[in-house]
């Protein structure tokens, strides 16, 4: 059994732990992002995602800002991808179409593999964690298994960034679980196809269903089923193609699946706060960020840093997929942008907390909101970037 020792765990290496250890790691902290999978990005890349979505609240007001942005400028480094008219050097609101991008999923894996090693973090991939220990309501340890074996892993401070908030689950924190749709996202080569980049015949699909086809939460019965299940369903698509005569198996073929389940709603914290359908345009004083609905253009939402707070769990903070939210509500907090944002927020938090010698739900929010907008240059609040909710 090994046991490492730092300020700041991050379990779960998707867009929102990325942003959590960047945001450590950049003010000091020892910090340890562990991931089971070999590729950093989570979904947006072992998923085979490749639209970051909108950063912007689609009247041409850039909503969300920091590791976020950073990171969708950084998706573009080895990729095709181009910053739409209006958001590059010189700003011009008049031309500005939706601030977001289609990047490559892996050119964006070594894109986030350098911002990780740029800022020092410790990087444990191939690694899940197994369990957590709880001492006086406080989260002190995550269990961890790799090819050296099992392991433990203390920390100060620890942010759960799996996506399934499997850190609180295992905590045994009582967590919010929901339906789910079935997904496959496949790169492919079609034959003539206008792909990820001009004359590349080289394009992701998706197939998807309406939610209520997977059971709510998440099991390990579920995961095997839903994945199995979305490949079922490509290879039907594939061979209904073929038998059309349209194309054939040397003019459309799969190059690359999804390395991990695409579901999108599974397991999120109870949070001291749950952001609820119907809360766009609501102000809240603890606000860490504004995330923008990639749906309805004019629909702002402020996240309370309260959403972050598992409720009676100490010593942790959830981030991205895993942050405090219901229904609707979740669809803006699922996606990329947002999921960065939280991240981010979550891992100044963090080495705030640290600092202070404290567990972030003691973490005073005036101290945390000049941090987050004198720092990383958020804007918290609608009234920073003059939104009203006109226009929407
Ligand atoms: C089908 C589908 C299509 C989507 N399309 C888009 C889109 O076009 N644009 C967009 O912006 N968003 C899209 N999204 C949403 C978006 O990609 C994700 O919701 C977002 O990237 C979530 O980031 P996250 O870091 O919170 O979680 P995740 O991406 O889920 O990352 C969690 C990470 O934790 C790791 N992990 C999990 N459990 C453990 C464990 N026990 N131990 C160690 N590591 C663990 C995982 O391997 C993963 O890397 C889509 C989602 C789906 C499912």
């Amino acid at each position: 059994m090994f046991q490492s020792r730092y300020d700041l765990v991050v379990a779960g290496g998707g867009v929102a732990g990325v942003a959590a250890a960047l945001a450590g790691a950049r003010r000091g902290l020892r910090t340890a992002l562990v991931e089971k999978t070999v590729w950093f990005g989570g979904l947006a890349t072992s998923g085979l995602i490749y639209i970051y979505l909108p950063l912007c609240d689609g009247n041409g007001t850039q909503v969300t800002f920091g590791i976020s942005e950073e990171m969708l400028k950084r998706s573009l480094e080895y990729g095709p991808g181009e910053i739409p008219p209006g958001w590059r050097r010189e700003r011009n609101a008049a031309e500005a179409r939706r601030y977001r991008v289609i990047f490559s999923p892996a050119s964006f894996v070594l894109s986030l593999d350098k911002m990780l090693e740029e800022a020092g973090v410790e990087l444990w991939l191939d690694t899940v964690v197994t369990g957590a220990t709880v001492e006086d309501g406080r989260l002190s340890a995550v269990s961890v298994a790799n090819k050296s074996g099992c392991g433990e892993l203390r920390a100060a401070c620890f942010v759960d960034a799996t996506g399934d908030a499997d850190l609180a689950a295992f905590a045994g924190h009582g967590c919010i679980e929901a339906p789910n749709a079935l997904a496959n996202w496949t790169l492919e080569y079609r034959e003539g196809a206008v792909g990820l980049a001009p004359n590349c015949s080289m394009a992701i699909v998706g197939c998807s269903t309406d939610p209520e086809t997977v059971p709510p939460g998440i099991s390990g019965r579920t995961v095997s089923e839903a994945v199995l299940a979305g490949r079922k369903r490509y290879r039907e698509r594939l061979e209904r193609e073929y038998v059309s005569g349209k194309f054939d198996r040397r003019s459309l073929f799969p190059l690359m699946l999804p390395a991990m389940a695409e579901l999108r709603h599974t397991r999120c914290v109870t949070g001291e706060f749950t952001l609820e359908p119907g809360m766009e345009w609501t102000a809240f004083p603890d606000s860490v960020g504004l995330a923008a609905d990639w749906r309805k253009p004019g629909f702002v939402w402020e996240i309370p840093y309260r959403t972050l707070l598992p409720k009676g769990l100490k010593g942790v903070l959830a981030a991205g997929r895993c942050s405090s939210s219901r229904g609707d509500a979740w669809e803006v907090t699922r996606v990329i942008p947002a999921a960065a944002m939280t991240g981010e927020a979550a891992g100044v938090a963090a080495a705030l907390s640290v600092a202070a010698g404290i567990t972030p739900d003691r973490l005073d929010c005036g101290v945390l909101s000049r941090e987050l907008t004198q720092v990383c240059g958020f804007a918290l609040h609608f009234g920073d970037l003059g939104l009203t909710g006109e226009g929407r």
